[in-house]
């Protein structure tokens, strides 16, 4: 025998390896299996999900990304489909179910193509192509919307929330959260509009109807006084944030003191005593009247800060912490003896409430007036966790409106006058790519049919209807899930900010296109992890 004919070896054994069409159809598999499963969640008719963890804890939602970060997933196609959905979660906080059900629409007509042998690299710079032109007609049809369009922010508002549990209150929620983010809103150096929403914070509790839920101008702390007999109430509050316990540390004196006599024992104790009324009458002398610790405050110290009247809590988060230097201008203090009354922070207000049966601190008419808290209530804990992700996702496209100053129509009503602008422009460039933008046009029109399917109506007879009338000319043609008819968008108030579809777009294309590209799948043994996301392992996988 020839030496020519022994096979080289170069993976070690148990690698595992995909190659051309094997590979491809696999991640395409992989990544569709993904937008399956967000499928059914899209639009105001959309399911919700009941996701449990190992450890039994159950979440229910139907946000697309919530859905996919708490579901496993293993193959390296699905992940990068979760990415998606995690980018657009990250750069608009809504559409991330829009954007992976896009990518997954892409895929699966590309798969077609494949079958008919269009090389993958040709639908790629198809794609490309469509995605650029699609770019082009969204900021065509896009139209203006400013801060002081209240009614209109109300709206895109109310759009993000509508497919939420918070349905039923959505005009409560949309004044709500259009105050909150109006509150905060700052402007950049250039004069543009700048939305931090880390000032707007949630506190969550269960017990009350989803409507109870309220907007403070302040802070709210999940914390009380250390001690029953401090303060309930300081106006004029000089805020102190303290980084380091109230405690003398028990190792140094461990290492230090040897007792032999009582008299020495009591010496001892008063010197302790001493060192912590030293530390409360330092924050006393700087002018401070609350205290916020984010360590321990030791039993003494508390007794002695009662007693000067001071209003202390202790083990407060770092996040909170951090927000109360934010807004009240304190700088947070590692070394309590080292504090000055330049590194307090200012509030007109700060108050002991209870919450249902929980006391909770407010800090009200803070330094910088850009914080406000939202009081998040519901039946149960799920159900104010689901309000929360409503309310996150309604004040993320009221920011993103604003900032950019450009809101679409929804109902898929965009996605379809995308798709007819593609195919005239596909027409024009005529060759192989043509193909490729042609079914870069059909897989826009995922959005509508399936927000059709999702209520029950049939896809098809909606989407020809919908043709119809962009054909004449009516651009905000969408689907109303209400009545199952295609009707005005515009009209019907379904809007939603600009960048939502910015940003789903060139997400998908993104990952379509990478996916695509891929024709060789070498994976170690150790990460063994080319299965879908349900577990099961994909067909051709084990042979
Ligand atoms: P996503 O995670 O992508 O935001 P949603 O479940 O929030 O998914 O659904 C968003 C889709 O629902 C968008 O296409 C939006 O235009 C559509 N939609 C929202 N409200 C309405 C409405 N009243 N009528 C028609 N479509 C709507
Ligand atoms: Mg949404």
């Amino acid at each position: 025998m020839g030496m020519g004919n022994a096979p080289v070896i170069i993976l070690r054994e148990g690698t595992k390896r995909e190659k051309g069409k094997d590979a491809q159809f696999n991640n395409i598999a992989a990544a569709r299996a993904i937008s399956d499963a967000v499928r059914s969640s899209l639009g105001p008719r959309g399911m919700d999900k009941m996701l449990v963890d190992s450890l039994g804890d159950v979440v229910i939602t139907n946000d697309g990304v919530t859905i996919l970060k708490e579901m496993d997933v293993q193959h390296p196609a699905a992940k990068m489909l979760v990415e998606v959905a995690k980018t657009q979660d990250a750069e608009v906080g809504d559409g991330t179910t829009t954007s992976v059900i896009l990518a997954g629409e892409l895929l699966k007509k590309a798969t077609d193509l494949i079958d008919a042998n269009v090389h993958p690299t040709i639908i790629a710079s198809g794609y490309r192509l469509a995605n650029d032109k699609a770019q082009e007609v969204l900021k065509n049809i896009a139209k203006k919307v400013t801060l002081e369009d209240e009614d209109t922010l109300e709206l895109i508002a109310q759009t993000a929330m509508i497919s939420k549990s918070v349905n039923n209150s959505k005009e409560y929620f949309g004044k709500m959260v259009v105050e909150a983010v109006k509150t905060i809103v700052d402007k950049d150096e250039e004069g543009n509009y700048a939305i931090d929403l880390r000032n707007i914070q949630t506190v969550k509790k269960g017990g009350a109807k989803m409507d109870e839920s309220y907007i403070v101008k302040g802070l709210i702390i999940d914390k009380e006084p250390v001690q029953p007999n401090m303060p309930k109430l300081v106006e004029n509050a000089k805020i102190a944030l303290i980084d380091a316990a109230f405690e003398v540390k028990k190792t140094e004196i461990d290492a230090q003191i040897k007792i032999t006599d009582p008299s020495q024992l009591s010496a001892f104790v008063a010197e302790e005593e001493k060192m912590l009324k030293d530390m409360v009458m330092k924050v006393k002398a700087v002018g401070a009247n609350v205290v916020f610790c984010q360590k321990g405050i030791d039993d003494l110290a508390q007794h002695f800060f009662a007693k000067e009247g001071i209003y202390a809590c202790r083990r407060v988060k770092k996040s909170d912490m951090e927000r109360l230097g934010r807004s009240t201008g304190a700088s947070i203090v590692n070394k309590i003896m080292e504090i000055d009354e330049s590194d307090l922070g200012y509030a007109e207000k700060v108050e002991l409430k209870k919450v249902e049966d929980e006391d909770m601190t407010f800090i009200m008419g803070v330094k910088e007036p850009k914080t406000v808290s939202v009081l998040v209530r519901g039946g149960t804990a799920h159900v104010a966790d689901e309000v929360e992700r409503s309310l996150v996702d309604a004040w993320s496209v009221v920011k993103v409106a604003i900032e950019d100053g450009m809101m679409v129509t929804g109902g898929g009503s965009t996605a379809m006058e995308i798709a007819m602008q593609l195919r005239d422009y596909a027409a024009s460039i005529g060759g192989r790519a043509q193909i490729a933008i042609e079914a870069y046009a059909s897989a826009m029109e995922i959005i509508p049919s399936t927000l059709a399917e999702n209520a029950g109506h049939d896809p098809i007879d909606v989407v020809i209807e919908m043709r119809k009338q962009h054909k004449a000319g009516n651009i905000y043609g969408g689907f109303n899930p209400y009545t199952g008819k295609v009707e005005d968008m515009a009209a019907l108030n379904v809007i939603e900010p600009y960048r939502i579809g910015k940003q789903a777009i060139n997400s998908a294309t993104d990952a379509a296109v990478m996916i695509l590209r891929i024709d060789d799948v070498i994976a170690s043994r150790a990460s063994n992890q080319l299965q879908t996301g349900d577990g099961m392992p994909m067909p051709g996988m084990d042979d």
